[in-house]
């Protein structure tokens, strides 16, 4: 993997932030949901490289078509659901790993929109609905839905390694797991600082199965994203280059959590193209920055604790396009930066100015 030094460096900071942020992808527990029976008879196939995403719902007719067998997770008494081709392939990486003295085992697998909802409902009354909205993904639009997408747990020494923090202890095992999944036609789904392309943070968990070896190979090979392989990246940020640097502040997990509210804004902006979005230092975040933050804060709201300073290119519309906005034409704007507080390790980036400063 070509991002192990990164994963490194921020693996020891990867605090309570980062658990929530990776809820958001695989929350929900076991897979339960209210299908009665083992396997729902396929009718007519399924397309293996569908993309489910945050912007991309499942398709209204899976769950009627997806053909799901029922397997045994050491995690609960449940058995879990996995799409049957991608339960067998699975059987086949596990095998392929065994070997090599690396143990995998399958964790939350197959979730019905039926549980999702289920979920959220469950966050909403004992989070609120902001808390809930951030952290579980909204049901119809997470990948679990497909029966496609598995997560996998370590065991070490014969012990379960499944708590998430716990797991990114363990970059060297994962990147050997890693090696393995285009063999069998899986790719791994949430790469490192790829949270603009996918939607969520690095998770070395989640795999997800396209029926087809040579394609995985490509997309493991060239290290992007199942979203821009598929072309399928909004244009606003397609061909957005990405780095993080490194930093004894924030985690990766932390940087991440900036995009939804950057892009939130940026989406909007018709016609302007992100080229380049990245971390703009410690050195940028620091007492000087977070009483600037402060001086934009909200009244009666909490005082922030941390600043973050994001930085970006991007290029504005054409002159049609551009009519009736503050852009000048068809040009580059470099170095904007986003400044954002919050309160907290676990609060929401409060994104307050962005501009030249
Ligand atoms: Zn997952």
């Amino acid at each position: 993997m070509a991002n192990a030094v990164t994963r490194r460096g921020f693996v020891g900071l990867a605090g309570a932030a980062f658990g929530a942020a990776v809820l958001s992808a695989c929350s929900g527990g076991n897979n339960a949901g209210s299908q009665g029976s083992a396997s729902v008879a396929a009718a007519g196939g399924i397309d293996y490289m569908v993309l489910v995403n945050k912007q991309h719902k499942l398709p209204d007719d899976w769950e009627a078509k997806v053909d799901l067998v029922e397997a045994k997770s050491p995690l609960y008494d449940e058995p879990v659901k996995v799409e049957r081709k991608a339960y067998e392939a699975y059987l086949a990486l596990k095998k392929d790993l065994d070997a090599e003295g690396t143990f995998v085992d399958l964790d939350s697998c197959y979730r019905s929109v039926a549980h999702q909802q289920e979920v959220m409902d469950e966050f909403t009354k004992e989070k609120g609905e902001e808390y809930a909205k951030r952290i579980v993904a909204t049901p119809g639009y997470s990948e679990h839905h497909t029966g496609l997408a598995l997560d996998l747990f370590l065991v070490i020494d014969g012990k379960n390694v499944a708590e998430n923090d716990e797991m990114m202890k363990h970059p060297d095992i994962w990147e050997k797991v890693h090696a393995k999944l285009a063999d069998h036609g899986f790719i791994l789904r949430y790469l490192h600082e790829r949270k603009i392309f996918t939607g969520y943070s690095y998770e070395p968990w989640h795999i997800r199965f396209i029926d087809n070896p040579e394609v995985a190979k490509k997309i493991m090979e060239t290290g992007v994203t199942f979203e821009e392989y598929l072309n399928e990246v909004p244009e606003y940020i397609a061909g957005c280059k990405v780095d993080y640097g490194t930093s004894k502040t924030y985690a990766e997990s932390d940087i991440d959590s900036t995009i939804d509210p950057i892009l939130g804004e940026f989406a909007n902006w018709k016609g302007c193209v992100m080229k380049r979005f990245v971390f703009a230092g410690d050195d940028a975040c620091g007492a000087e920055e977070l009483a600037y933050a402060n001086s934009l804060r909200e009244q009666g709201t909490d005082e922030f604790d941390q600043a973050i300073v994001l930085v970006t290119d991007f290029h504005s519309p054409s002159a049609d396009q551009a009519q009736g906005t503050a852009w000048e034409p068809d040009k580059d704007y470099n170095d904007y930066t986003w400044h954002l507080g919050r309160t907290g390790a676990d609060g929401a980036w409060k994104l307050l100015t962005w501009g030249y400063a």
